[in-house]
């Protein structure tokens, strides 16, 4: 069974052709949008997807994973006449980094937003902190979504493997899990090497994503999301 994901992008932070990565997931009956850098809201205006969003999840905030969340806000409230949506940060320093980002660029951020911790919009979202695993500097999180049929976690930018891969008393309480990874194919301390993944792919359903697949060595055995789990393959869900 395929997980309810649609990639918007997939590329790393310069991988401007293969767009921001960025993803629309559908759980729960809501369309939640993680991430919304500086190529995602021209995607979301050609495939008129801006009103389908019932809730944002912000991963951190470098430009390639929040550069046109105000244009994204802007859009909903200004030309969609929408109500303020509920954009997510999974960590308090997140949070409130995100708030004065927002109330920075926009003013009062209320009319447009809703800025809110995972628990004060669902049970079914949680944040993992990664915070120093990405960016010394950089508040960061991981995103886990759980229901009763699977769970599924979105890594963010992270140097290594998510620490509850390592964890199996972790993956025995979270069945039928989907893993989405950040994956890297040059060694870097800020995403993901390749090789390090590799050990996980027999224990969970693993894709990889921020990556240029045309950079991928031939012994890369992480499934991309480039492959088949692209946008462009997105069909409307319930609406
Ligand atoms: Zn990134």
């Amino acid at each position: 069974m395929k997980p309810p994901i649609q990639f918007i992008g997939a590329g790393g932070a310069h991988d401007v052709h293969l767009g921001n990565s960025a993803a629309l997931l559908q759980w729960n009956g809501k369309n939640i949008l993680i991430d919304c850098g500086f190529t995602v809201y021209p995607s979301l205006v050609r495939h008129q997807l801006v009103e389908d969003i019932d809730a944002i999840c912000i991963t951190h905030l470098h430009d390639d994973h929040i550069g046109s969340l105000s244009a994204l806000l802007y859009h909903r409230h200004f030309i969609s006449k929408l109500p303020p949506v509920p954009v997510i940060a999974g960590i308090p320093e997140l949070y409130s980094k995100l708030y004065t980002y927002l109330h920075f660029l926009m003013g009062e951020v209320e009319r447009f937003a809703q800025v809110l911790l995972p628990k004060g919009y669902a049970s079914y979202i949680e944040a993992i902190s990664t915070t120093r695993l990405h960016s010394p500097h950089m508040p960061s999180c991981a995103y886990l979504f759980t229901s009763s049929e699977m769970n599924l976690i979105y890594s963010g930018d992270i140097g290594e493997p998510l620490p509850m891969l390592r964890d199996s008393e972790w993956l025995e309480a979270h069945p039928s899990l989907y893993v989405f990874h950040d994956v890297a194919f040059h060694p870097t301390p800020s995403h993901c090497y390749y090789q390090s993944l590799h050990s996980f792919l027999g224990k969970v359903k693993l894709w990889g994503y921020h990556c240029d697949p045309r950079e991928a060595p031939s012994d890369n055995q992480i499934p991309l999301v480039h492959n088949e789990l692209m946008l462009e393959r997105y069909e409307r869900g319930a609406r």
